[in-house]
C-alpha cells in the first residue's frame, strides 16, 4: 500500500469546483496585484485567528521580515529562538542584520523553552521569536512575562500553527505580531508562495502595509525602505476557498495523530508526540521519535511509506551560521531531535487502513 507523507490531490478535489472560477474570474479581470481578493482574504483571516488586523504578504519568510522590519529590528539586535525549526526562522533575522541567539528545546515538546529565555538576554536583546513547531503553542504565557519584564517585542513564528490554540486563543495573536505561511504543505495552503502577518496593533499594521510595497503608503511616496512582499491576487482567493474547509481538515489531522498514538500505545520503542493540556494541537507534522531512525527511515522508503525528518541539523550547526559561535553540543537536546525524529504522513485524507499499515509497519520494524 502506498502511503505518500503528503498528497494534495485529494484536497484539490473538495475545491476544485470553487476554486477554478475565482482563479477564471481574475484572469478575465487581469488584476493579478492586491485588490478585493486580498482585502477579502485579509478580513476572513483576521476574524479566523481572532485577531484586529491581518496583512497578505508573499510567503511566511516575508512575513517574519516584515515583522522584524516593523518592529525595527536591524543591525546590532538580537532575537532570542530556537535551534530545533524551519530554516527561515533564523534565516529572517540574519537577512535584517540581527543576530539569532537560540535557548535548547524541551524533549517532550520540541518547543523552545522559556524558562532558558532570561539566561540569554542582553543589553541587546530586542525580541523573542518563538516558534509553534509542528502545530503546538509555546507556552506563551511565561514567555508574555519574561518579554513584559524586559521590555522585549514577540513575534510568533506561526507558520506551521494556523488555528491551534494555547489556552483558548488563536497562535499568532498573543505576541506583537504572529506570521503565517501558505506554503503548500502548512495545513492552510496556496498553489505556490504565500504568507499572513497578524496584529492587534493598528499602527504597526499600518507600518507592515507601508512596508510590503516598498515603504510607502502613498505610491512612488516612500518614508522607508520596504520589501516587494505582496500576496497574489490568485493565492489569495485560493485560500479564501480553503479557508472554510480547515476545521474539519484540522480535525482530519487530529483524528489521524489519535489513531497513531491508539495503534503505537503498547510499542514503548516509539515516542509519540503529545499534545499539552491547554493546547490544541493541528498537527501540520505528527512526530514520533525512534532510536534507529535512520534504519526505520530507509525500511518506510521500501515499503512505499513516505515520512522524512524536520529537522536534520539544527540552526546552531548550519555552515552560514558559524560566525554565531555556536559549537556541537550547545543545545543538546536540539541535536538529539535532529537524530532521532522522524514526521509520519498526518494529512486529512488519509484512510484509516493507510494509518494502520503506516503503524504496523512501524511496529513490525522496531520490535524485531
Ligand atoms: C514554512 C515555515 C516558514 C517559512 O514559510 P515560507 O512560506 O515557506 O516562506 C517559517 N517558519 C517555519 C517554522 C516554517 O515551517
Amino acid at each position: 500500500m502506498k502511503v505518500p507523507l503528503l498528497d494534495l490531490k485529494p484536497q484539490y478535489a473538495q475545491i476544485k469546483d470553487k476554486v477554478i472560477p475565482e482563479i477564471m474570474e481574475i484572469i478575465e479581470n487581469q488584476g493579478f496585484i492586491l485588490g478585493p481578493k486580498v482585502d477579502r482574504l485579509e478580513k476572513e483571516m483576521a476574524d479566523y485567528i481572532g485577531t484586529k488586523h491581518t496583512l497578505g504578504c508573499s510567503s511566511g519568510t516575508d512575513a517574519l521580515l516584515l515583522a522584524l522590519m516593523a518592529l525595527d529590528i536591524g543591525r546590532g539586535d538580537e532575537v532570542i529562538t530556537t535551534p530545533y525549526t524551519f530554516f527561515a526562522t533564523a534565516g529572517s533575522i540574519a537577512r535584517v542584520g540581527a543576530v539569532a541567539r537560540f535557548v535548547d528545546i524541551d524533549p517532550a515538546t520540541f518547543l523552545m523553552r522559556v524558562d532558558q529565555i532570561e539566561k540569554v538576554i542582553t543589553p541587546k536583546t530586542k525580541a523573542i521569536m518563538p516558534v509553534h513547531l509542528f502545530g503546538q503553542c509555546v507556552d506563551m504565557e511565561p514567555l508574555l512575562a519574561i518579554a513584559k519584564k524586559h521590555n522585549l517585542r514577540v513575534i510568533e513564528d506561526a507558520a506551521q500553527a494556523i488555528g491551534s490554540k494555547y489556552k483558548g486563543k488563536d497562535a499568532g495573536t498573543y505576541g506583537d505580531i504572529g506570521c503565517f505561511s501558505f506554503f503548500p504543505s502548512k495545513n492552510l495552503g496556496c498553489f505556490g508562495d504565500g504568507g499572513l502577518v497578524s496584529t492587534n496593533d493598528s499602527q504597526l499594521h499600518e507600518r507592515l502595509k507601508g512596508l510590503r510595497v516598498h515603504g510607502g503608503q502613498v505610491q512612488y511616496h516612500h518614508q522607508e525602505v520596504g520589501l516587494n512582499a505582496r500576496i497574489d491576487a490568485l493565492q489569495a482567493a485560493v485560500v479564501s476557498v480553503k479557508l472554510p474547509h480547515l476545521a474539519a481538515w484540522t480535525e482530519g489531522r487530529r483524528r489521524n495523530a489519535a489513531l497513531y498514538n491508539e495503534l503505537f500505545k503498547n510499542n514503548p520503542e516509539v515516542v509519540t508526540p503529545i499534545e499539552k493540556p491547554d493546547c490544541f494541537h493541528i498537527y501540520n507534522q505528527y512526530v514520533i521519535r525512534v532510536k534507529n531512525r535512520d534504519a526505520l527511515k530507509a525500511h518506510l522508503g521500501e515499503k512505499e511509506i513516505g515520512c522524512s525528518v524536520y529537522y536534520p541539523l539544527s540552526l546552531h550547526q548550519q555552515k552560514c551560521f558559524a560566525s554565531l559561535g555556536y559549537k556541537q553540543g550547545d543545545f543538546p537536546e536540539s541535536e538529539k531531535a535532529a537524530d532521532t525524529t522522524l514526521a509520519l504522513p498526518v494529512y486529512p485524507e488519509l484512510s484509516r487502513e493507510q494509518v494502520e499499515f503506516v503503524a504496523a509497519t512501524i511496529n513490525a520494524f522496531t520490535k524485531k
